[in-house]
Order: structure tokens, then sequence, then C-alpha cells
């Protein structure tokens, strides 16, 4: 999959996306990631990016030309990119989002700066905005980072085991059961015993149990729409119940 990320701060990149299973990814061919410097395409001698807000207020806005004519250079090698514009106005970016965006044949991201970007690079040249939570980062890097990477780990091939991005949080909809690994015990922490039975069928009973648990705790918001038994349903209620009293 093609990843093409527009950005004032194309040395922000490096390290983050060059390590681990994204950066095994990149080197094997998997994703071909390429960064684009909006500076590059500012058209005055001090290679100007940004301008006063027209209204006034605080900061400065990304200046539409240059970022016009970079997303335009992109595009024309990108002739089946999606467009997306990092912001805190977006759609919220989940595990959904990630799924259907790593379908797509080449994704465009586009990071803002200062205050924001002037809206007419939204209407000309973005499909769709997207905001990783409600807070505000000083820029669209990390949030164009954290796209790529849940994006990144979902294409074929990329994860050492396939089956494992279908067995993990929100994948269903859920959160996921806890995990442990040797020793069987630290500190007086014991692995629960059910795990260590070898009675697979009992242990994926109990993982279900606790991803629901889990979730009735932490998000139970996400119950609202997760495919639930009667007695799941029970023993979602049951654990909202308890963590309310706590
Ligand atoms: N003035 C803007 C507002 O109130 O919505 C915030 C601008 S922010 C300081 C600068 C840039 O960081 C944004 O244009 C966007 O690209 C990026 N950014 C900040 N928070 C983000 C978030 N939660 N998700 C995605 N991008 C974000």
């Amino acid at each position: 999959m093609k990843f093409d990320i527009l950005t004032l701060f194309p040395g922000m990149f490096a390290g983050p996306l060059s390590e681990s299973i994204i950066g095994r990814a990149i080197d094997r061919g998997l994703i071909d990631l390429r960064l684009h410097n909006i500076r590059d395409y500012a058209f005055d001698r001090h290679r100007t990016v940004d301008d006063a807000p027209y209204g006034g207020g605080a900061g400065m806005v990304m200046k539409v030309e240059p970022l016009y004519a970079c997303i335009q250079k992109v595009r024309a090698d990108r002739p089946d990119a999606t467009v997306l514009l990092t912001s805190p106005r977006g759609v919220p970016f989940t595990q959904c989002l990630a799924s259907n965006l790593a379908g797509r044949p080449e994704l465009i991201i586009v990071c803002g700066r200062y205050e924001g970007v002037d809206e007419r690079v939204t209407e000309l040249c973005i499909d769709q905005e997207v905001s990783i939570g409600d807070f505000v980062l000083t820029g669209g890097e990390l949030a164009a980072m954290v796209i790529v990477d849940a994006v990144g780990r979902l294409l074929p091939g990329v994860l050492g085991c396939d089956e494992s991005a279908y067995d993990e949080s929100f994948a269903q909809g859920l959160l996921e059961y806890p995990q442990y690994t040797r020793p069987p015990e630290f500190k007086g922490h014991s692995v629960p015993e059910i795990l260590l039975s070898g009675n697979h069928q009992e242990i994926a009973q109990w993982r279900r149990r606790q991803t629901i648990i889990r979730t009735a705790i932490a998000r139970p918001e996400l119950l609202d729409r997760a495919a639930l038994s009667k007695d799941e349903r029970e023993l979602a209620e049951q654990s909202m119940e308890l963590s309310n009293v706590q």
C-alpha cells in the first residue's frame, strides 16, 4: 500500500516508522511510504506557508496555495488516492476506519500545523478529515504516524500472524481479555489456573467472559452495538453495576 505524507516536518517520521513491524514492512516493500515537504511548494522567496487568519484571532493559518500545489503534485502520481486531513474536527479514527482504509490502494495524509489549515484546502482537496482523539496536538504528524501504524499492521503479510489482527481489542467491537506469559507466579500474583489447564474450550469461554467484563467496566458504550447472548448481556450488566458500586 502506498502512503504519502504531506508535512512541514518530515524529519519527525524517521524514528517511529523505521523501527519494528512497520519499519520491516517498509523494508520488505509491503508499505511504500513517501514524505513530502509542504514548504517546497511555497512560491515566495521566504518560502512562506502560513499567514494571519482573516477576521483576527490567535495564531497563524496554513496557506491554501502551497498545500494545494503539494496535494495536486502528489495526486498526479496517485490517481486512486484517498486524501485525509488530520484534524481534531475530523471523524474519530477507530479500528473500523483503520480496516476500511487498509482496503484502499493509496492514502495521502495531510498534516496540519499552527491553528490549522485554510478551509479551502478541505473544500478543494480533502476526502475525509480524521481525528485521533478528543485532544489537541501541536501538529498532525503524530496523528499521521498513528494512522500509518494502525492501517499498516492490517495489511496482508505485515504482522507475523495475520490472525492476531482479528483477535484483539476492537476487532469484534469489544476489548481484549487479559494476557499472561511465564512465570506462572510473580510477587504473589498468579496466572489464572484455567490458562494453565490446556483445556482450550474452557480457556476460550474464560477469555470471552473476561472480554465482556473488561469492556463493561472500561468502555460500556461499546456493548450497545456488540453481538451478545442473553447470558453475556446479563454478565455485562452485573459487571457495570459492580464497577459503579466500587
Ligand atoms: N485550531 C485547531 C482546533 O481548535 O481544532 C487546532 C489546530 S492544532 C494546534 C494543529 C494541527 O494539529 C491540526 O491542524 C491537525 O492537523 C493536528 N491535530 C491536532 N489535534 C489533532 C487530533 N486530535 N487529531 C488529528 N490531528 C490533530
